[in-house]
């Protein structure tokens, strides 16, 4: 079989703006092949960035699109293509928004994959630690204490087992990060878990001071207390014993990174499949993780294809049992796939249909393209 074709689509809501929201655009990716068969694969990048970082005609060596890296190529031998993606790009790439392009080919090649050998994705890295995840719905703090409690009711009657508040308002005051989060639990009640997502907005030792701030409202985990860039602030946090779980990684895109927030300390490591350069580096960071005793989740705020290759990736490792189920309400992230992913007395599922196991619906495809 031989890769023939690789497409970039950029979808678009026609309203989007700065919320904190990443499904208001995506870039879904499509690869065919002489056999016929397609699979897809989606990127959480700059959607027009990461399009043109596929797209891109030769400029000498190092310095390639990557669909050129791939066409001609055998879809088969993915670890391989990753290499041809990696080397093949290296003048502009080896980081941020190159390697979140190579994930939407890389998952597309994982799909393809499944369908020729009529296997879902999550046999093909390994098999299934487990098939149910608790889902926990994602979103984000209201613009209110109030706000965020009213969310909070809705998403309890829902059936949610628990809830992640993140970014928002969270950090203009510490009388407004405590509000919100008292919000927040006094809306879910006791018996429902919750999650602080703060939306890197703080320093250490602000980090440290609402980490124990934070203790009454019995959180699973907080989330990004700190900028990427700040290792020695994650050390910090870490070392000071905080009555919660630490989380973090939807920034990373490097293996490597990974292990040095492990080394800072991290108890939680969120690995985005459509960032990292998709299923198999995943399933590298996930093994790292799960070697050092470490819970590793995923990062998922875009379409169903998000979700369904997460959803295999977190099968295929044996330290997890949460699933970040992002709740917004756009076309994208509700609509863009034939498979809608319920989530059933608090619990989702991983699909058993060969590859991804899902169909996009070309209508809504056609809807919001814009290139
Ligand atoms: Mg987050």
């Amino acid at each position: 079989m031989k890769i023939t074709q690789v497409e970039a689509i950029h979808l678009r809501l026609p309203d989007v703006n700065e919320r904190c929201d990443g499904s208001q655009e995506t870039l879904v990716v499509k690869v065919h092949t002489d056999a016929g068969i397609v699979g897809v694969g989606e990127v959480d990048s700059s959607a027009h960035v990461a399009k043109a970082i596929i797209e891109a005609p030769v400029s000498h060596q190092i310095c390639r699109g990557l669909a050129l890296c791939v066409i001609g190529q055998d879809p088969f031998e993915i670890d391989r293509l990753i290499h041809r993606m990696y080397e093949g790009s290296i003048f502009f790439g080896r980081q941020g928004a190159a390697i979140q392009a190579i994930s939407g080919i890389e998952i597309a090649l994982w799909d393809i994959l499944g369908k020729a050998v009529g296997q879902p994705v999550y046999k093909l890295l390994g098999g299934a630690f487990r098939k149910q995840f608790v889902a926990y719905a994602s979103y984000l703090f209201g613009d209110t204490p109030e706000a965020t409690e009213q969310s909070a009711v809705r998403l309890r009657d829902q059936g949610f087992r628990a809830v992640k508040f993140g970014w928002g308002p969270m950090g203009q005051s510490e009388a407004l990060d405590l509000a919100l989060v008292r919000a927040a639990r006094r809306g879910l009640g006791d018996a429902v878990e919750l999650m602080v997502d703060a939306g890197i907005c703080w320093d250490a030792a602000t980090a440290i001071r609402r980490a124990r701030q934070f203790a009454e409202f019995n959180l699973t985990w907080l989330e990004e207390p700190l900028h990427p860039d700040d290792w020695d602030g994650y050390r910090r946090l870490c070392d000071s014993h905080p009555p919660m779980r630490i989380a973090a990684g939807e920034e990373l895109c490097d293996v490597g990174e990974f292990d040095r927030l492990m080394d800072c300390g991290l108890d939680v490591v969120q690995v985005d499949v459509t960032r990292v350069s998709g299923l198999s580096r995943s399933k590298q960071i996930g093994w790292n993780s799960a070697k050092r005793r470490r819970l590793c989740v995923n990062h998922s705020y875009k379409t169903g294809i998000n979700i369904a290759a997460s959803l295999h990736f977190l099968a295929a490792i044996p330290n997890t049992h949460y699933f970040e189920y992002c709740v917004e309400q756009g076309a994208l992230r509700q609509q863009l796939t034939r498979q809608r992913f319920p989530v059933t007395d608090g619990f989702i599922s991983v699909p058993e249909e060969p590859g991804l196991g899902i169909e996009l619906d070309e209508a809504i495809v056609e809807r919001y393209r814009v290139a």
